[in-house]
């Protein structure tokens, strides 16, 4: 047997989660988010079971070249934009759409050469002070591009939200009005929501959304699960035990020594661990699926390998598939359990692993 860890992708999850995130949004042209990776789902391949999409969404050139080698031919928007003037030459030849946050990427549309127009999304900082222009600055930005040649004269809006996860949130409220207000009577589309916003702020899902974790099957609003929304886990996370053996209380297991069996235990070693991307601040406690069975890990997770509690399946032998995450065992609650989100544990899957495909 070949070390058993593997990654499996539902590409059928991934198609019924991106129908499901139109009938959020009906009115809106969706924008997959498709960055780090597909959130560690494979980029190519997750763009290919979301062809349906109009447009993808990633961090820089090189996931859009990636994705055009691979044939995708619907929109592509850099959401952080070029980084330096070199790229909008790369920009114009694979026909990407960029953001543009800031004045030294205004000053680097200005010093390009002349050529084909570049769809320019402008982005308004309407209150997360991560990327975008002061709302203030917003007509002085507009002018600046409508006078530069490079830029195509159809701008579209966008700002991100900062904690659309939580509904009724005060500072969403602040941050959907700024942007309403700042962007009203332009006749420019605009885009506002990512997979939050399209669950819990139904007015967010304006001329384009932008889902990425929804597509995804997971919960982007903290306290709800996945299912309550009608998405689908797309990723499992899954291995074997390797070892099962009996430790008796007060034994310690694990590096550091620092968790000990409360009673005679059935302890058993799955091959898996935070070189897999497994949280290694996943305490003890925190679940796993033991041919099915909900078990619980005790100690710390190592590199390669994951100790786990087998009171709760005890006839478990050595081979016993061990489920991490995915259908039954929501990513979202291994997140929680390692305070974490679960973007972080999706993207954190290490390259070593086996991709198996299904659907
Ligand atoms: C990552 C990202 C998204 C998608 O966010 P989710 O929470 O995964 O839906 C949308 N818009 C921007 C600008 C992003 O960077």
């Amino acid at each position: 047997m070949t070390r058993p860890a593997r990654v499996i992708i539902d590409l059928e999850a991934l198609r019924h989660n991106l129908a499901r995130a139109r009938r959020c949004a009906p009115r809106s042209r969706v924008m997959a988010v498709v960055k780090a990776d597909a959130y560690g789902h494979g980029l190519t391949r997750a763009a290919a079971a979301l062809e349906d999409a109009d447009g993808f969404g990633v961090a820089c050139l090189e996931e859009a070249r990636e994705l055009r080698d691979a044939g995708a031919t619907q929109k592509i928007l850099l959401l952080e934009g070029p980084y330096c003037g070199a790229e909008l030459a790369d920009v114009r030849r694979l026909g990407l759409d960029i953001v543009i946050h800031h004045h030294a990427q205004l000053d680097l549309l200005d010093a390009a050469p002349a050529g084909a127009p570049i769809n320019v999304w402008l982005k308004i900082d309407s209150g997360m002070h991560r990327l975008g222009f002061d709302p203030a600055e917003t007509p002085a930005a507009l002018a600046r591009l409508e006078r530069n040649g490079n830029a195509a004269a159809k701008v579209r809006l966008i700002s991100h939200l900062a904690n659309a996860g939580a509904p009724q949130d005060a500072m969403t409220r602040r941050q959907v009005d700024l942007f309403m207000e700042t962007t009203e009577g332009r006749r420019a589309e605009r885009s506002l929501a990512n997979s939050a916003a399209m669950l819990a702020w139904p007015e967010c899902c304006l001329d384009w959304v932008r889902p990425g974790l929804m597509l995804y099957g997971a919960s982007p609003i903290p306290g709800a699960a996945a299912a309550d929304f009608d998405l689908n886990p797309v990723m499992t996370l899954e291995s074997a035990l390797i070892s099962v053996k009996r430790v008796r209380r007060g034994e310690p297991v694990g590096y550091g020594a620092g968790w000990r069996c409360p009673e005679d235990l059935p302890i058993g070693v799955v091959a898996a661990g935070y070189g897999d991307g497994y949280p290694r601040r996943a305490p003890p406690g925190t679940p796993v699926l033991v041919a099915g069975k909900p078990c619980a890990l005790a100690g710390k997770p190592s590199m390669d390998m994951l100790t786990v509690d087998l009171r709760g399946c005890p006839g478990a032998r050595v081979g016993a598939p061990v489920l991490l995450w995915g259908r039954g065992l929501p990513v979202e609650k291994i997140a929680e359990c390692a305070a974490t989100v679960p973007y972080e544990l999706l993207c954190g899957v290490h390259k070593r692993l086996e991709v198996t495909e299904r659907g």
